[in-house]
C-alpha cells in the first residue's frame, strides 16, 4: 500500500508481502469467487441433480448429491468463497436441508449485483435494496406457506420422501421416509424435536430394504467376555460413570512396598475391593451394566458369573441416549447405586448382523426418547449417501413438527416470489427499486435450475410457470422434472419446510450483501524467509548460551 507523503515519496504502511485489491478490483474477485462456488454446486439442485464423487487426500471416496457435504470435503480458500460456504453450514445448521438452494441463491444475487454495478449502481445502494426485498420475502413466504398438524402421518412421511429425492433412495424412499417419521415422533417432546436422540448406527448388509428404526439403542459394541449371557430378557439396566479397573498409579504413589508377600496382601485388597463392587451392582438387581469406563476382565468374568450382561468403555453421547431410552440414571458412585437408578427394556442382546461382526440391541423400551436408526445398504459408498438422505429427512421432519409450516417444492414458492418483489419493488421507486427488481430475477435461478439439471429448456419452462402463477390459483404450481410441466405440487403432495426457504432467502442475502460491502481486501504477507531465519539463528544462540528460559519470547532475554 503506498500513498503519496510529504515531497512526492510514496509511503507504505503494509508489511512487506502484503497484497491489497481495492474498489471494482477487489468487488470483481469476490463476487467471481463466490459465483464459483455456486457452480460447483449448482449441477446437484433437485431430483434429476448430478452427483459428485470426491476423492480426498488419503484416496478415500465419497460420491454425493448433498451440497453441505461438498463445500465441507473440498478445501476453500479464498475469503468470499468461504463466506458462501458458510452459508452452506448456516443452513445445515438451522434446517438440515436446503443447502444448496442457498448457495446457488447467493452466487445469483451476486452475479445480479455485478450486473448493476456495471450500470453504475453503487454497491451501497444494492446492498439496502437487497436487505429490503430479502425482509419483504420473508414475510411474504408466510402467506405462500400453509399450515399442518403435527398428527398428519401421511404428510410428515411426504415431506420427509420430498427431502431425500434425488438422494440416490428412490426406490426405498417411502420405506425409509415413514423410519424417518417414526423416529422423530419417538423423539418429539413437548412439541420440541432433538435430533441428537436420533442415533444412526449404519452397517454394509443386505440393502437399504433391510434399514430398520430400533425402539431404543443400538451400540457398536460387544460384551466384556465370554462368559456373560449373550442375551437378557425383562433388562434391569445399571449406567455407570465409574471405573472397574484396577488403579495402577496406586501403586507407585504412596505406599511403601517393602516384601512380595506384602505386595500380594496389597493386590489381593484391591481385588476384594473390585469384588465388593461387583456384589453391589449385582445386589442393585442390575442384570445389565453399560460401564462409561474401563473394566478389568477379571471383574467381567465374575460379573458373569452373576449373569450380569456388560459392556465397557461406552462413550457419552451413547449413554445419554441409552439413559433416555431406557430411563436409567447415569450414577457416578457405586456406593450410591440406588435400584431406581436402574432403566429396563424388553431385551438387551448382542446380535451378529454381517459376517463377523455384532452390535448390541437395546430393544423394547417403555416409551424411548431415544431410538436408532439402523441403515443398512448393500455397499459402503451408498450407504453413506443413504445416511446423509436420511438425516435430511429427520431434520425436515422435524422442523414440520416444530413450526408446522410447509410450502409446494419444484421451485413454486421462488416463482411467487420473484413476481411479488416485483410488484414490491414498483411501489417504491428510486435506485434501489432496480435492486429489489434484480433480487426478485434472482429467485428465478432455482426453478431454472431445476429445468436445466432435467435436460428441459428453462426458457419454456419458467414462461409457463410465470403465466401460471399470474393466473388464479396457480400460486402452488412448481416444475414436474419428470414430466416438463407445471404442476400442483401442494395437490401433488410434493411440500417442503417453510423454514428451509425463508433461511435459505435469509442466509443468501446476508451473505451477498456482506460480499457487496467489501471494497479493499488486504491480506498480510507471512514473514519473509529472512525473517524466519533469523528468528531460528538467534533462537540457537539463545540456547547455546542458556538463556532461553520461562517461556521468554526470543530476544527478551538479553534484558534480563
Ligand atoms: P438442497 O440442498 O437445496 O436441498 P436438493 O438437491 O435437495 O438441494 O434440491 C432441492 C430442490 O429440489 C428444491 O427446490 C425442491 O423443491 C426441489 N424438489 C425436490 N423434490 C422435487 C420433485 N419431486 N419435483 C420437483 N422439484 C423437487
Ligand atoms: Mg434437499
Amino acid at each position: 500500500m503506498a500513498n503519496e507523503g510529504a515531497g512526492g515519496q510514496p509511503v507504505y504502511i503494509l508489511r512487506e508481502g502484503s497484497t491489497q485489491s481495492k474498489g471494482r478490483d477487489a468487488q470483481q474477485f469476490n463476487i467471481m469467487a463466490a459465483v464459483a462456488v455456486a457452480e460447483a454446486v449448482k449441477s446437484t439442485l433437485g431430483p434429476k441433480g448430478m452427483d459428485k464423487m470426491l476423492v480426498d487426500p488419503t484416496g478415500n471416496v465419497t460420491v454425493t448429491n448433498d451440497g453441505a457435504t461438498i463445500l465441507r470435503e473440498v478445501q476453500i480458500d479464498h475469503p468470499a468463497a468461504q463466506m458462501i460456504v458458510e452459508v452452506a453450514r448456516a443452513q445445515d445448521d438451522e434446517v438440515g436441508d436446503g443447502t444448496t438452494t442457498a448457495v446457488v441463491l447467493a452466487g445469483e444475487l451476486l452475479r445480479k449485483a455485478s450486473d448493476l454495478m456495471d450500470r453504475q449502481i453503487h454497491p451501497t445502494v444494492i446492498a439496502t435494496g437487497y436487505r429490503m426485498a430479502a425482509d419483504k420475502a420473508k414475510e411474504l413466504l408466510q402467506t405462500i406457506a400453509v399450515p399442518v398438524e403435527k398428527t398428519d402421518r401421511e404428510l410428515l412421511e411426504k415431506i420427509a420422501f420430498t427431502a431425500m429425492t434425488g438422494k440416490g433412495a428412490e426406490a426405498e424412499g417411502a420405506m425409509l421416509s415413514k423410519l424417518a417419521v417414526d423416529a422423530v415422533l419417538a423423539v418429539e417432546d413437548a412439541g420440541k424435536v432433538d435430533t441428537d436422540n436420533v442415533k444412526v448406527e449404519k452397517m454394509v448388509g443386505p440393502g437399504a430394504m433391510a434399514s430398520q428404526l430400533i425402539k431404543g439403542i443400538a451400540l457398536g459394541k460387544t460384551r466384556v467376555v465370554e462368559n456373560m449371557p449373550k442375551a437378557v430378557s425383562k433388562a434391569k439396566i445399571l449406567l455407570l460413570n465409574a471405573s472397574m479397573e484396577i488403579k495402577k498409579t496406586q501403586v507407585d504413589a504412596s505406599i511403601k512396598i517393602k516384601s512380595p508377600q506384602q505386595m500380594k496382601t496389597f493386590l489381593e485388597q484391591e481385588e476384594a475391593m473390585l469384588l465388593k463392587n461387583v456384589e453391589a451392582i449385582s445386589k442393585s438387581g442390575a442384570n445389565v451394566l453399560f460401564c462409561q469406563k474401563g473394566m478389568d476382565d477379571l471383574v467381567a468374568s465374575h460379573l458373569g458369573k452373576k449373569g450380569i450382561f456388560a459392556i465397557k468403555s461406552v462413550s457419552e453421547s451413547d449413554m445419554k441416549k441409552l439413559s433416555r431410552a431406557t430411563g436409567a440414571r447415569i450414577v457416578t458412585k457405586i456406593e450410591e447405586i440406588d435400584p431406581k437408578d436402574l432403566g429396563y427394556a424388553g431385551i438387551v442382546e448382542e446380535r451378529k448382523v454381517s459376517g463377523d461382526e455384532s452390535l448390541t440391541f437395546v430393544e423394547e423400551c417403555k416409551n424411548p426418547k431415544a431410538v436408532t436408526l439402523f441403515v443398512r445398504a448393500g455397499t459402503a459408498t451408498v450407504m453413506d449417501e443413504l445416511e446423509r438422505a436420511l438425516h435430511d429427512a429427520i431434520r425436515v421432519v422435524s422442523v414440520v413438527v416444530e413450526d408446522g409450516k410447509v410450502v409446494p417444492a419444484g421451485g413454486a414458492p421462488e416463482i411467487e416470489l420473484s413476481l411479488r418483489l416485483k410488484q414490491y419493488a414498483s411501489t417504491i421507486g428510486g435506485r434501489e427499486q432496480l435492486a429489489i427488481e434484480s433480487f426478485a430475477n434472482a429467485m428465478e435461478i432455482i426453478p431454472r435450475t431445476l429445468a436445466e439439471n432435467a435436460g428441459l429448456d428453462p426458457i419454456d419452462m419458467l414462461v409457463s410457470l410465470r403465466s401460471k402463477h399470474e393466473a388464479k390459483n396457480g400460486k402452488n404450481f412448481g416444475l414436474n422434472v419428470y414430466e416438463g410441466k407445471p404442476i400442483d405440487m401442494l395437490a401433488a403432495g410434493i411440500i417442503e419446510p417453510l423454514r428451509v426457504k425463508t433461511q435459505a432467502v435469509g442466509s443468501a442475502a446476508e451473505a451477498a450483501v456482506m460480499i457487496l460491502r467489501i471494497d479493499d481486501v488486504i491480506a498480510s504477507g507471512g514473514p519473509s524467509e529472512q525473517t524466519i531465519s533469523e528468528a531460528k539463528q538467534q533462537a540457537k544462540r539463545q540456547l547455546a548460551a542458556g538463556r532461553m528460559g520461562g517461556g521468554m519470547p526470543p530476544g527478551m532475554g538479553g534484558f534480563m
